[in-house]
């Protein structure tokens, strides 16, 4: 990040405004990860599920995020999902219009269906591209989003690979590394960024990361720093995810997008859900108020999460 974007962020937040914005773009997606939080009952709050909201397309869209960019103003945008391509022709119309305004817009994908060429053109945008570990785990994760498809559909690009770890990952000494080698040896890679599978309160998964693993996992991820500056784990991040702080409490306004709730974005990498490093929460609705209280999630050694209430 340059001084400029920390000098202006600091401004956006001075003048009571969020520098990061996240729009659940649409509620569409081929995939059926397990894990995913975005069908969850809860994932809208009291709105409940995101299969509970209007879907919008087209031209009502475009306008619907154009109004809402322009009166948050945020420095940072990120189109998540669903499967933002699903609504790539959209988003194309969108991007030039993100770019005259300066903003950085970083679009989270599968990979599923190929990336319009055009999107090159766009200079403050990052492609955001999920992949949970080697071929074997990530296709049976990811499928209609496979290794070969995720490859062939991000040719001519420059991608930021994003990868979870989760449970399945870390029972092979030396997967991590294998992992690292695969991507970075791939031309359209730009950066690889790793991030620890992170459960909801309460959840209960065989994806969980135990505490003791978590801890020999961030030891691995310091060992791989020096493999390639491809691979992007600053020192706080470990840190962070080393000592996530116990509880975080932040004074919010009730978030909206349209008549959906934005994912909110947690200061610290712990909390984030989608692979957005960026500093930010929901998004303010005007003459609303309300606080909210995140707190950290860690697991037991049987893979329980726990963890304050908010
Ligand atoms: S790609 Fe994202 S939205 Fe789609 S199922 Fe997977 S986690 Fe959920």
């Amino acid at each position: 990040m340059r001084t400029l974007d920390v000098v202006r962020a600091w401004g956006c937040i001075l003048a009571g405004r969020a520098p990061s914005m996240s729009i659940e773009i649409t509620r569409q997606c081929p995939l059926s990860c397990p894990g995913c939080y975005a069908f969850k009952a809860d994932h809208l709050g009291a709105a409940g599920s995101l299969s509970n909201v209007r879907e919008f397309q087209g031209a009502q869209l475009v306008a619907g995020v154009l109004s809402l960019v322009d009166r948050h103003r945020p420095l940072h945008l990120s189109f998540v999902g669903g499967e933002p391509l699903v609504r790539w022709r959209e988003i194309t119309r969108l991007l030039p219009e993100l770019e005259s305004r300066r903003i950085h817009t970083q679009i989270v994908t599968s990979a599923v269906r190929p990336i319009p060429l055009e999107w090159r053109n766009i200079r403050r945008l990052t492609l955001a591209v999920s992949i949970d570990g080697l071929q074997p785990e990530h296709d049976r994760r990811r499928d209609p989003a496979t290794y070969e498809r995720v490859l062939r559909n991000i040719r001519g690009h420059a991608v930021t690979v994003h990868c979870t770890v989760t449970r399945q990952m870390t029972r092979r000494v030396g997967y991590l590394r294998e992992f690292v080698s695969f991507w970075v040896k791939q031309p359209e890679v730009r950066k690889i960024w790793m991030s620890l599978y992170t459960p909801q309160i309460g959840e209960s998964s065989p994806e969980i990361l135990p505490l003791d693993v978590r801890e020999r996992v961030i030891n691995e991820l310091s060992a791989l720093e020096s493999v390639s500056e491809k691979l992007e784990l600053p020192a706080g991040l470990l840190e962070a995810y080393r000592r996530p702080p116990e509880v975080l409490t932040l004074e919010t306004k009730a978030p909206v997008f349209f008549d959906a709730r934005s994912t909110a974005c947690r200061t610290a990498p712990e909390f984030c859900s989608s692979p957005a490093r960026t500093l930010g929460w929901s998004l303010p609705a005007r003459g609303s108020s309300g606080r909210a209280k995140y707190e950290s999630r860690l697991c037991d050694s049987n893979g329980r999460s726990r963890g304050a209430g908010s």
